[in-house]
């Protein structure tokens, strides 16, 4: 069939195909292989007390919430984990969406309007990106995770708003949330954190309402299964749930899955789960330093055996003595930063050969030329599994030109 959009389609499809720039699904782990990909950082998400609790879930408020929120959709399930979230980051009232990507558009786009100046770290994510151009909003955006861009742009900008994230989820690096939380209130301007690689990794109150006016955090990432809230003030949520588009005409999310997101919540908090998680980031930063690996710009704090160590040496540096080097915490997130969009896929086809699976992260989602594999670790990865991908890693990068 000819028609304007298939010849328009045609013609994009070919683009991208050209320049390996085409993105496609695959089947996610059909033949047994390490998955080093996911976001699922505790283990969560195929764990029997989370299926238990989905069960429960299901018997209790049903599979479907059946409705919006603002018509009959709204449950006791939903108000329980609104109040356990309120209660873990000390923020005022919540609410909840299908997905971080629904939160954060549905957020900007009913925040903000043609008159109000949003700062952006640079690489914050394209769900924050697409909320604010719905929103007509004015764009600054700052050198990524560096105090000095931000601040100028902070000091050029009073009374506006300022958005990052907790962990990013390409560099797995964190935002100096304490010096851009003392610059925006300076400045009498609002501070708002995409908490979504954060949330269940960073200890309680790294990210909290101490600190940041609205926090947005996912399901999807350590909780291990799915949905969204954004956190703030009664004044923030009761005037979203009156605006938002995304929020008004929308199925509320599975009262079951709130039930779950609840459970997973509580699981979290439980030392022996992230101290595990702790442990093999710090297996895998050792391996791959003893065999020569080139842990991306990340800087090693020494300090990796408690898991603890890092964040407090985070919070305890001077803003003016932190640098994107130094600001790093174990984060679960591990980029090995291979240069071009085809030595990455190369590599990261060797290693499926190999049997794993490693993200691979191409321009235009990072810089051209910062192409990189993405290694993400769980606490659920034996000892054996970590040794053995950095062994594999090791010699891919050796052979692959
Ligand atoms: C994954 C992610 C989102 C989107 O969350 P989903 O629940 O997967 O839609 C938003 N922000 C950041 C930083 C993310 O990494």
């Amino acid at each position: 069939m000819s028609h304007p959009l298939m010849d328009k389609m045609r013609l994009q499809m070919q683009g991208l195909e050209q320049q390996g720039l085409l993105r496609k699904r695959r089947l996610a782990n059909s033949n047994h292989a390490i998955d080093f990909s996911h976001n699922d950082y505790l283990g969560l998400a195929s764990s029997e007390a989370q299926a238990n609790a989905l069960y429960e879930g299901a018997l209790h408020y049903g599979v479907g919430s059946k409705a919006s929120p603002l018509v009959s959709g709204y449950s006791k399930a939903h108000v329980e984990l609104e109040q356990s979230l309120c209660q873990y980051t000390g923020h005022e009232a919540a609410m909840l969406f299908c997905s971080g990507f629904s939160a954060n558009s549905a957020l900007m786009s009913a925040l903000f309007n043609q008159d109000d100046v949003v700062i952006a770290d640079k690489y914050v994510h394209a769900s924050i990106i697409t909320g604010i151009q719905s929103s007509n909003a004015k764009l600054a955006r700052f050198i990524h995770n560096d105090l000095a861009s931000a601040a100028a742009q902070i000091a050029r900008y009073p009374r506006s708003t300022i958005v990052t994230e907790s962990i990013f989820s390409m560099d797995g690096d964190i935002a100096p949330i304490d010096a851009l939380s003392t610059l925006a209130k300076a400045q009498g301007s609002l501070l708002i954190v995409d908490d979504a690689h954060g949330f269940g990794v960073l200890p309680q109150g790294v990210i909290s309402a101490e600190k940041v006016d609205i926090q947005i955090v996912t399901f999807g990432k350590a909780l291990g299964c799915q949905g969204a809230a954004i956190l703030a003030s009664q004044t923030v949520i009761d005037f979203l749930v009156a605006n938002s588009r995304h929020y008004i005409y929308s199925t509320a999310l599975s009262p079951a899955c709130a039930h779950l997101a609840l459970n997973a919540v509580n699981l979290c908090q439980k030392p022996a789960a992230r101290a595990k998680l702790m442990a093999n980031i710090s297996l895998f930063r050792a391996q791959a330093k003893a065999q020569g690996i080139n842990l991306s710009e990340m800087a090693d704090s020494e300090t990796a055996d408690s898991g603890m160590n890092s964040l407090e040496l985070v919070s305890s540096l001077e803003p003016a003595e932190m640098n994107s080097h130094e600001r790093v915490i174990n984060s679960p997130i591990q980029p090995i930063i291979t240069g071009s969009n085809e030595r990455t896929m190369a590599i990261a086809s060797t290693l499926a050969d190999k049997g794993f699976i490693v993200g691979a992260i191409r321009s235009p989602t990072v810089p051209f030329g910062q192409a990189r594999l993405r290694i993400t670790l769980s606490a659920l990865h034996s000892s054996e599994q970590i040794i053995s991908l950095v062994n594999a890693l090791k010699c891919a990068l050796e052979d692959t030109p």
